[in-house]
């Protein structure tokens, strides 16, 4: 008969085959992008992403993809966004939630532009929690508002995003930032979760940054 080098460890990989655990949760990561709009966020995640294989999830590209096919939730978010508002919690929670949902067996997430608010961040804890996941590092992208003012204005000129387009809607998108998502820089750091990085500099250098504070989880 054969005979096995290590009985024990034989047995305990048969049976953490045999018990079935949920679909990759253990060498998931997940990841929370932070920072006004302009930060660079999606230029990061877009990047990030592939290096990793992660799942990019971005509510404002959800909500853009929605009022462009003019769902029942593009129409509802449309008058928001077009003002620099926020969308409300309970219609941004239930779509990023079914997103979620619609992509179980991925290795990991990173969540640009949510959560945006205590109830977002809650409500994205929770549903970690019972998809037995969790949040690894919340990455946050800092630039000074004028910086940030130029940027947009020049994506404006080829997004055709009416936010990006009005330096009104502009800072009142900083101001809904300030007001309702800035807090949730206490929400993280008391997780010890909460990375900030330079947002300014080469696309390559911010990347780097990135790939720093990731090497650390
Ligand atoms: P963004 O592409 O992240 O800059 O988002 C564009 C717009 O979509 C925001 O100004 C909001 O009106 C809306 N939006 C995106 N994400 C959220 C969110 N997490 N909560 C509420 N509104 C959001």
């Amino acid at each position: 008969m054969a005979k096995v080098a290590n009985p024990i460890g034989e047995v305990k990989n048969a049976l953490s085959i045999m018990i079935s655990l949920p679909t990759n949760t253990q060498n998931m990561i997940n990841l929370v992008f932070f920072g006004k709009p302009g930060a660079g966020k999606g230029t990061q995640a877009a990047i990030i992403k592939e290096k990793f294989n992660l799942v990019h999830l971005s509510t404002g590209d959800l909500f853009r993809y929605n009022m462009k096919n003019d769902t029942p939730l593009g129409q509802l978010a449309k008058s928001y966004i077009d003002a620099g508002n926020l969308v409300p919690d309970q219609v941004t929670i239930d779509m990023l939630e079914d997103a979620v949902l619609k992509n179980k067996d991925a290795k990991g997430f990173i969540f640009d532009g949510f959560p945006r608010t205590d109830a977002q961040a809650e409500a994205l804890d929770a549903l970690m929690a019972r998809l037995e996941m969790k949040i690894d590092a919340t990455i946050a992208l800092e630039a000074e508002d004028d910086i940030l003012v130029e940027r947009l204005l020049n994506r404006g000129l080829t997004s055709g995003r009416s936010d990006d387009q009005d330096e009104a809607k502009i800072r009142n998108r900083f101001d809904e930032y300030t007001a309702k998502t800035a807090p949730l820089r206490a929400f993280y750091s008391n997780q010890e979760k909460f990375h900030e990085i330079l947002g300014v500099g080469s696309v390559e250098e911010i990347t780097e940054r990135i790939l720093a504070v990731i090497k650390t989880l």
